[in-house]
């Protein structure tokens, strides 16, 4: 099977997300058969909750959609590097692949920061693919905190 990237439909969550006055952070969660099952973009704001990040949100959406707290075989694409509590809500989930936009130095913690994965208490390690589309995401959050800046 030749490698589609679904990073493109996580761009478009992202840009959704700016729209909203969210963090422009998408999701999109692929099955085996490279099937979309779940997309999502930030609504920490809208939902009033910390935890809802683009990754979470579209992990609770798949596992809901195929009636698993495990997404055994499934792949996630996102935006920008994962925060810990997303990394380790992946682990978790049993996500096979990890595809991730712009690096995090600020609250990234796959690559950097908490390394979720390199920790033996972590119990299950995605294979990790980053820089995919970075500069797309890199745009977008730039243009967000540009924009914020300027108080709008
Ligand atoms: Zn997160």
């Amino acid at each position: 099977m030749t490698f589609r990237s679904f990073m493109d439909l996580a761009l478009t969550e992202a840009r959704a997300a700016a729209a909203r006055g969210e963090v422009p952070v998408g999701a999109v969660i692929v099955d085996r058969a490279g099937q979309v099952v779940a997309q999502a973009g930030n609504r920490t704001r809208e939902l009033h909750d910390p935890t809802a990040h683009a990754e979470v949100l579209a992990i609770r959406a798949a596992c809901a959609q195929i009636g698993s707290e495990r997404l055994v075989g499934h792949d996630l694409y996102v935006t920008l590097e994962p925060c810990a509590m997303c990394a380790a809500a992946l682990a978790s989930a049993r996500i096979a692949r990890l595809y991730y936009g712009a690096s995090d130095p600020k609250s990234g913690g796959v690559a950097q920061g908490a390394r979720v994965f390199a920790h033996a208490q972590c119990h299950h390690v995605p294979e990790v693919y980053d820089g995919i589309d970075a500069a797309a995401a890199e745009v977008l959050l730039k243009a967000f905190f540009a924009q914020k800046r300027e108080g709008n």
